[in-house]
């Protein structure tokens, strides 16, 4: 006989909670994960560059050697020999980092998640370019800061206009490095600048670099971290030079801070998975990423060539985009009078999808704008999908 249950629950949602959305980029993902569909809106790496042999080996020998270290609880901060090879490679002569500046998290979107908890209360101005990556709008915005966007340019957030909207801000987030979405880069003389004049004002930066090393000629800028220890908060993250299945990701910041994040991730994970950070470590302790890196440079410089080379052919000459030195993303921009969002409908109706540039924006939005990834997408079907959007904006002009 069935058992009789109680009514369900009617669920009251904290406020908080009432205002989440979902992620228009997870949405988008759940349609454009049809087979048929030539997708340009994930934000997900090729998982041709995943080593998967090594992981195996790695796990193994983990779990062989240091088994029961591996399956036990471990440290919020993280594993010990991990945070000082973070350490190491992230320090220069003269700007050296300490193993206590290093915090673990499980994916650097945890360290969004916890700096919004750490640094925002409800209404404080957080300082963010436009556009800028959206899960850290999104992670921020379940504390209810008061988004300031920072005016932009061809070459990324504007230095000089950051005093003027800076009064009483509590936080500046910025991606130098191949920005999500747009994958502009900034130059060193605006790093140097936004710096010296965050510094100033006594305002944290935070640098979001998951990109940094997936720079497509030669070696990357130097880092805003390097150039002010003190007042940088960077994060960094496995997920684009490993893999993102593993979850691992750090943030770098002084130890006032670190310590204060880690209280906030206890509460939130207690640690981040010590057999996940055993196995990063045993990949990547003699050198591994020296030599993977570049091959997931040559692949998505490729990729991102034959999309140039796609747009420049089938694009109309009323649409612009950027063409970026690393990482996974092109920004492109139509004509004013084309809302993306309508594109997309009649582009995932011709098995073709990219992001709308709107849910990018803190603010007013430009309707006009959409991101593209070609990372996972192979050399003809980039073409042929780039062609047929082309179709479908020149019929709009
Ligand atoms: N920052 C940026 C700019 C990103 O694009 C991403 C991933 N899409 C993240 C942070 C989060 O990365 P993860 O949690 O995988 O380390």
């Amino acid at each position: 006989m069935k058992p009789e249950h109680p009514a369900p629950i009617e669920w009251h949602f904290s406020q908080r909670a009432q205002q989440l959305q979902s992620s228009v980029i997870r949405e988008i993902l759940k349609v454009t994960m049809r087979p048929e569909i030539i997708s340009f809106a994930g934000g997900l790496p090729s998982p041709e560059t995943f080593p998967v042999e090594r992981m195996r080996i790695a796990h193994d020998a983990v779990l062989s050697r240091q088994g029961k270290t591996a399956l036990q609880y471990g440290t919020s901060d993280g594993y010990a020999p991990l945070r000082e090879w973070i350490a190491d490679s992230l320090s220069l002569e003269g700007s050296r980092i300490m193993p206590e500046q290093v915090l673990m998290l499980s994916g650097s979107q945890q360290g969004l998640d916890l700096l919004g908890k750490v640094l925002i209360d409800e209404g404080s101005k957080v300082l963010v370019e436009t556009p800028s990556y959206l899960g850290a709008l999104q992670a921020f915005s379940v504390y209810r800061p008061e988004f300031v966007s920072i005016p932009t340019d061809e070459g990324g957030l504007i230095p000089e206009a950051v005093p003027e909207i800076a009064q009483g801000a509590r936080l500046l987030y910025a991606l130098p490095n191949f920005q999500n979405p747009t994958g502009r880069t900034l130059s060193v003389e605006r790093r140097s600048a936004l710096v010296h004049t965050c510094a100033s004002l006594g305002l944290p930066l935070i640098e979001d670099d998951p990109y940094g090393a997936l720079s497509y000629r030669g070696n990357p800028l130097p880092k805003m971290l390097n150039m002010n220890p003190g007042g940088v908060i960077y994060m960094g993250s496995f997920s684009k030079v490993l893999t993102p299945g593993i979850r691992l990701g750090y943030v770098v910041a002084p130890t006032t801070l670190i310590r204060k994040l880690e209280q906030a991730k206890q509460a939130a994970d207690l640690h981040t998975a010590q057999l996940t950070q055993m196995v990063v470590y045993e990949v990547i302790k003699d050198g591994f990423l020296d030599s993977h890196i570049p091959t997931i440079r040559s692949l998505y410089a490729e990729q991102c060539q034959v999309m140039l080379e796609a747009l420049e052919e089938f694009f109309p000459q009323e649409a612009s985009w950027t063409r970026p030195e690393g990482g996974m993303f092109i920004w492109v921009t139509l004509p004013s009078h084309i809302d993306s969002l309508t594109l997309l409908d009649e582009a995932i109706a011709q098995n073709v999808a990219f992001v709308p540039g709107a849910p990018f924006y803190a603010n007013t939005p430009a309707l006009n704008t959409l991101r593209l990834s070609f990372v996972t997408v192979p050399p003809e079907k980039i073409r042929e999908g780039i062609a047929r959007l082309g179709k479908l904006i020149a019929a709009k002009l």
